[in-house]
């Protein structure tokens, strides 16, 4: 199920000028091998064909707006490197070659730093997430189940919890993803939107850093990954590996729609049988009215409503 997102992403323009570059995976190798410091990621991005970044995009000029007692600051470091690049004019296939090389660089810096825990069975996994949560284990666990997770990362410590399976190595990349998004993944999504959709988010991106690792894929929110492969198609990868793996959140996407949603007017009328489908007036009705149906996870109740919205061009 997962899977099929592979095939819904924009073709590259085949057999062109392709000889002589390096693949995705060397790339991501690349900047992993160099450990992601500043030299590593302006040596990627000089091998894409990109300007390095210049002093003053570096994150060592921003260290001043660190807070004051960091407990990973290695990881805070590669997750400025990723928000710093412009990602608005590179490919596809180099956006999630940086992205994969900066999840296996940040997996690496969490095993380093022992903020990733096996744990032997469910009871165990819940028994970290009750005390993360401040609930009891019984709750934790029936949340588990019932979103199928194997993983989680605690967003008190940013310890990543894992359950022995044969799935961890999958769960591995997922939960350092998010680690990647935000501090203890707790992202501008997260906090704004839904659990759900930003879990969407999070798979979405794993599914694609798998392929580029080489790490066999396991089944996680087949819903949440097939709307949020739906948004890149619309959207692009650039908008939204800025508003995830960047945490700038959905404002330009939601931004773009609704102004495409204004121009599309009529058309949009005349799709729908019925008159329960009207376009609100003026730019902020219409984003205020997208920003609900991202928080109410509406993708999965009125499909068809989003494809209609997804479809329009920009
Ligand atoms: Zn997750």
């Amino acid at each position: 199920m997962c899977n099929k997102g592979e095939k819904e992403t924009p073709a590259e323009d085949p057999g062109k000028d392709q000889t002589k570059k390096p693949t995705a995976v060397e790339l991501a190798t690349a900047l992993v091998e160099l450990g992601t410091t500043e030299e590593g990621l302006n040596a990627f991005l000089v091998t894409a064909g990109k300007q390095p970044l210049s002093a003053s995009e570096s994150s060592s000029s921003r260290s001043t707006q660190q807070p004051e007692r960091d407990p990973t600051p290695k990881q805070s470091r590669i997750r400025e490197q990723i928000a710093a690049v412009d990602v608005t004019k590179m490919k596809d296939s180099e956006i999630f070659a940086l992205g994969a090389g900066t999840a296996k660089a940040m997996l690496s810096q969490v095993q380093q730093d022992k903020r990733a825990i096996i744990c032997k069975d469910m009871d165990a996994l819940a028994a970290a997430m009750a005390e993360d949560e401040d609930s009891t284990v019984e709750a934790a666990k029936e949340r588990l189940l019932k979103n199928k997770a194997r993983a989680f990362t605690a967003e008190k410590t940013g310890v990543i919890y894992f359950l022995k399976c044969p799935e961890t190595p999958h769960d591995e990349i997922h939960e350092t993803v998010h680690l990647v998004s935000a501090p203890g993944g707790k992202t501008v999504i997260l906090s704004k939107f839904s659990e759900l959709l930003n879990e969407g988010f999070t798979e979405f991106f794993t599914i694609k850093y798998c392929a580029e690792l080489e790490v066999e894929v396991a089944p996680a929110y087949p819903e949440e990954v097939s709307f949020v492969t739906k948004l890149a198609k619309a959207v692009g990868l650039p908008m939204l590996h800025s508003a995830y793996i960047q945490n700038r959140g959905l404002d330009a996407i939601i931004s773009s729609l609704a102004d495409r949603w204004g121009k599309a007017r009529a058309k949009w009328l005349a799709a729908f049988s019925t008159k329960d489908f009207p376009v609100p007036e003026g730019q902020p009705g219409r984003e205020a009215e997208l920003a609900a149906r991202f928080k109410d996870n509406s993708y999965k109740e009125a499909p068809k409503w989003w494809n209609a919205i997804l479809a329009l061009k920009a």
